[in-house]
């Protein structure tokens, strides 16, 4: 189906962008890779009357590593991120679940950003954010703010974003010492959005787990992090028991949404055969790694 009518900006700076979400309010929306808002248009799920295209402005683009934490900025496209060793080498979660977005020609139109402030709840890049408690950095007519993952995704495709604010950044810690991860997930063929994904992250001190961090895809209408299951895995030693254990955890008080993909009880199964597969994978991985 063709698009509807909108008018268009292309903005070459932050500002310019900013004043101009500022002038549109509720009529405009921000334009990035296109990979979801293009064909949420097509399908006139989206109506805006102005398109912020901000393909052109250079200060949104490129990756830093620096004091302990990795500066992804929004326009950054995800195929650029998977290719670069920095980021494979700073944030590893990032970088293993990068691959699962789509195919190789969405992800190299596709952002960082966009997916991020898509928000999709069954997307790969929500999950890690939450996992790895990133922060988000908005840029509005007051200035800049910073959002921590636990506050961003606040219900289906919905985030702490204001309508008058750009997303210029998004900050991931730098993996520490030990850590080992996994991004495991269970899709109808690969490139759909996950069934169910899991984001997992063991730090390893001396053979036990000093940090663990799990976070669902396609669990609800949010990305969800296993809290329980990380506190019972902390202080202990990696073995198939644990696994079991925090997989009973994880799962236990979840009420996964059915649709035609699953039903919920068959999204549990599923979710609890990750946390095992994927906790297994990142113990390897850690262990590799040291
Ligand atoms: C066939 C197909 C398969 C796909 N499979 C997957 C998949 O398996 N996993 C997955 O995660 N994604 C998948 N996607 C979506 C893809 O990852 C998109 O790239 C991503 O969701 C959106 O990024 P984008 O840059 O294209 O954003 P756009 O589509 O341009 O924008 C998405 C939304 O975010 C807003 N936005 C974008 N950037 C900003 C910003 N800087 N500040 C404020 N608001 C902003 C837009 O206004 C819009 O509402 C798929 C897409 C297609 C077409």
């Amino acid at each position: 189906m063709k698009l509807p009518q909108f008018d268009y900006e292309a903005p070459t700076t932050v500002s310019e962008a900013v004043e101009l979400l500022a002038e549109q309010l509720d009529e405009a929306s921000v334009l990035a890779g296109g990979q979801s808002l293009i064909p949420l248009l097509a399908l006139r799920l989206a109506r805006p009357a102005v398109l912020i295209d901000i393909n052109g402005i250079a200060e949104l683009s490129g990756v830093q590593a620096a004091d302990g934490w990795l500066t992804v900025g929004a326009m950054t496209r995800e195929c650029a991120a998977e290719e670069l060793e920095t980021v494979a080498g700073t944030v590893p979660l990032l970088a293993a679940a990068l691959p699962f977005i789509g195919h190789e020609a969405i992800r190299s139109r596709g952002t960082i950003g966009g997916s991020l402030a898509h928000a999709d709840p069954a997307a790969e890049l929500p999950a890690v954010a939450l996992a790895l408690d990133a922060e988000f950095v908005v840029c509005g007519p007051s200035g800049e703010r910073v959002v921590p993952a636990a506050e961003w995704f606040q219900g289906y495709l919905t985030t702490a974003r204001r309508r008058d604010e750009l997303l210029t950044e998004v900050r991931f810690p730098a993996a520490r010492r030990g850590t080992g991860v996994s991004f495991t997930e269970v899709a109808r063929r690969h490139g759909d959005f996950a069934i169910v994904g899991l984001a997992a992250s063991l730090t390893l001190s001396g053979g036990a787990i000093s940090d663990a961090r799990l976070a669902f895809a396609g669990i609800s209408d949010v990305p969800v992090r296993a809290a329980g299951a990380e506190e019972l895995l902390a202080g202990e030693r990696p073995s198939a028991e644990l696994f079991d254990a925090a997989a009973r955890r994880a799962t236990g008080g979840i009420d996964p949404p059915a649709d035609l993909h699953g039903s919920s009880d068959y999204r549990k199964k599923v979710a609890a055969t990750l946390v095992r597969r994927g906790l297994r994978a990142a113990a390897d991985n850690a262990y590799e790694r040291q």
